[in-house]
């Protein structure tokens, strides 16, 4: 395959992001140029997701659009929903390849040294549904990927926040969820090589490092030498020149003591926590096999609020699980009401091949589904609105993003978590202020600066 312009379009989590920016890196390694203009390059590659339904069905109309607008392009498909069914995504028109996650390391080195039609790599599910000269495939079984390659995700744009994944795959079986089966079991980037990326967007100018993982709280568990979240932590700690840590999400059980401890006691930790909690209903975390309970929930966020009383503590919930009654439904929403999250995300549940829960049969129809997302994302938005409003008044710590010069405003993100909007002012990105909170806005607060802080 003979090309030199390329582009990448990525979908779903941060993760996913992260292996976007690795094969960005690598194609760039490999002389190839970066085309920004979708639709311009000879190559795309179409990095998917496959959390839900609609993640699949945007992927297929991505491709279908691209072959559309130029049907010389060449498609390659990646990613999780290449991982899942490959033998699905061959079917559609324009694809030249799919690359499943078990070879997504080798992507730049296969389109490249046009090594895609070597077909004693090609280990797809079903060989049976390859047509001679059609789509090449390369997937095989993701359990047998041992080791984990990162490349930090620098997207955030300015040089300010850079998204680095330091674990992947998951060793849980959460009953509604498909990740395992095309990410793999869990594994982790070794400490040292932590550091090493971490000290080279430092040097590259980057101030704030946000972990991110699939399953980050079992960071460090399966290396040789073993570590865990904390441990990490704390040794990126000792970086003199980090500014800010930024933990994503970690599950409840995982959140451990020592881990809040160090982020109420570090000023260098963002004051920043991201919880799943799923369902307020004991009967159907157990469905979900997720290994906790309401009340042990309810009582990991209140101690999260104890010790660090001005955090963003935030959650992901799913509705619509089968066999969800109203009675659930109540209960998650009285354990969200009463507890101290300041911002929900809710999905619906979306059955997915290969899991348990697809095969309960009592599904909850759509309309209620939908109304229960409504019924929560309200929630979500007063509870955010409340927590935005008892910061006015408080001096904050933010990051510049960048500078609207049109409204004559500065952008910034605070450490816990708030959208920042610092009206009048022109800083540049990547400086960090204290600011005063002086009253709320559509999505985030508006604030002043008090006096520069770490410069
Ligand atoms: S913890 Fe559960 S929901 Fe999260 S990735 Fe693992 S199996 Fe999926």
């Amino acid at each position: 395959m003979k090309t030199s312009t390329f582009s990448v379009i990525n979908f779903g989590c941060r993760t996913t992001q992260s292996d976007g920016a690795a094969i960005e890196e690598a194609l760039l390694n490999k002389n190839l140029r970066k085309e920004e203009i979708e639709g311009k390059s000879d190559l795309v590659i179409i990095n998917t997701c496959t959390v839900t339904k609609t993640a699949d069905a945007e992927a297929r109309q991505t491709i279908r659009r691209i072959h559309r607008r130029n049907p010389d392009t060449k498609i390659v498909v990646t990613g999780c929903y290449a991982q899942r069914a490959p033998e699905e995504i061959i079917q559609i028109r324009g694809v030249t390849s799919v690359i499943g996650n078990s070879h997504k390391d080798q992507l730049a080195s296969l389109i490249v040294n046009n090594h895609l039609s070597v077909k004693d790599s090609l280990v797809n599910k079903e060989n049976s549904s390859i047509l001679p000269g059609g789509p090449s495939v390369y997937c095989s079984s993701i359990f047998e990927s041992t080791e984990l390659r990162s490349i930090a995700d620098m997207s955030g744009g300015g040089r300010t926040r850079a998204f680095l994944k330091v674990q992947d795959g998951c060793s849980y079986r959460c009953s509604y969820c498909v990740i395992p089966f095309v990410r793999g079991h869990s594994r982790s980037l070794p400490l040292e090589e932590v550091l090493y990326q971490v000290r080279n967007l430092l040097r590259q100018g980057y101030r704030e490092i946000v972990l991110t993982g699939i399953h980050l709280g079992g960071y460090g568990r399966e290396l040789k030498n073993k570590t865990d979240l904390a441990g990490l932590i704390r040794r990126l700690l000792k970086e003199k020149s980090l500014i800010r840590l930024r933990l994503s999400s970690i599950e409840p059980l995982e959140m451990t003591d020592e881990i809040i401890e160090l982020v109420a006691t570090s000023p260098k930790m963002a004051k920043h926590f991201h919880v799943p909690l799923q369902s307020g209903s004991g009967r159907v975390l157990r469905l979900m096999r997720r290994p906790y309970q309401p009340d042990e929930y309810f009582r990991l966020v209140e101690r999260i609020r104890k010790n660090v009383p001005n955090a963003a503590i935030g959650a992901d919930l799913m509705v619509g699980f089968p066999t969800e009654t109203t009675k659930d439904h109540a209960l998650t929403r009285d354990l969200i009401l009463n507890s101290p999250l300041t911002y929900l995300h809710v999905f619906p549940f979306s059955s997915r091949p290969g899991t348990q829960a697809a095969h309960i049969q009592d599904t909850i129809p759509k309309t209620i589904s939908d109304q229960r997302s409504l019924d929560l994302r309200k929630i979500g938005e007063q509870k955010n609105r409340s927590f935005r409003k008892s910061q006015i008044g408080r001096s904050i710590s933010v990051i510049t993003l960048e500078t609207k010069k049109s409204e004559g405003t500065t952008k910034a993100l605070s450490s816990n978590f708030l959208r920042v909007n610092l009206p009048d002012l022109s800083v540049q990105p990547n400086q960090f202020l204290n600011v005063q909170v002086t009253s709320i806005n559509k999505t985030g607060v508006r604030a002043i600066p008090v006096n520069a802080s770490f410069g």
